[in-house]
């Protein structure tokens, strides 16, 4: 099976639609949470992410969307766009968000947004932030979103724990290490200094996950995001991936 996985979309619809294009012919689709929060198309990436039955965890700014999760806890500029999100967001697509579960465990791997000790909210980048996840996985691939940077974390099978980030054509082979965690980077938000949208092709059979990067038309997103009021700091950071 080859699956494209798809993390922190952030209501960008022209980074979506890219991803979807250049993944075209993929088996399934699997997201690491963060559909909505900073973007203007909260609505439309929501029911693209529904119409794909994809394999989904929520993310912090779902959870704080959806008022289960506290807006006190984000910056100024989050918090702005997530009371713009709950403005407009459908009855329909908040429902599916407040469902969204914290954890899933599949065949091959297992998936949080944040961490495996704080499913929501805990960042993991560095090996030091990921050994409290490996020491709790119960498979040998976590996937996990929320930091929007490629990186992969792993312990070999002599205990050795290593971590690198990740860039465009990069490619991990899983079965080398005895435990693997992988972000796979940020379809609507990048913040590696590379502002094309960021996505990986994960090959079950391979045992392989890819790191792809696209180019979308981010102009156009900025243009809805000044006509939405949204922030100007959230609009400006996506020319630069930071
Ligand atoms: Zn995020």
């Amino acid at each position: 099976m080859k699956y494209a996985i798809l993390a922190d979309i952030h209501a960008n619809l022209e980074a979506l639609n890219v991803c979807l294009e250049a993944t075209r012919g993929v088996d399934g689709y699997i997201c690491p949470g963060d559909i909505v929060g900073y973007g203007p198309n909260p609505n439309e990436c929501v029911e693209i992410i529904r119409g794909l039955k994809s394999k989904i965890v929520a993310g912090n700014h779902d959870r704080v969307v959806a008022g289960q999760l506290d807006i006190n806890a984000f910056s100024r500029e989050a918090a702005s766009a997530a009371e713009w999100t709950r403005k407009i967001i459908t009855g329909i697509n908040l429902k599916y968000l407040e469902e969204l579960p914290e954890y899933i465990e599949d065949n091959d791997f297992e998936m949080v947004h944040g961490s495996l000790r704080d499913p929501l909210e805990e960042y993991i980048s560095s090996i030091s932030e990921g050994i409290p996840t490996i020491e709790l996985m119960k498979k040998k691939l976590c996937l996990v979103g929320h930091l929007h940077i490629p990186l992969v974390i792993t312990k070999e099978p002599k205990s050795e724990y290593d971590g690198w980030q990740l860039a465009d054509g990069d490619v991990v082979k899983t079965s080398e290490f005895d435990k693997t965690i992988i972000n796979v980077g940020s379809v609507g938000q990048p913040r590696d200094m590379d502002s094309r949208a960021s996505f990986g092709i994960y090959d079950t059979a391979a045992k392989t996950i890819e790191i792809r990067k696209v180019v979308y038309n981010i102009s156009a997103v900025q243009e809805k995001m000044r006509k939405s009021d949204l922030p100007d700091f959230l609009v400006e950071r996506l020319s630069f991936g930071r």
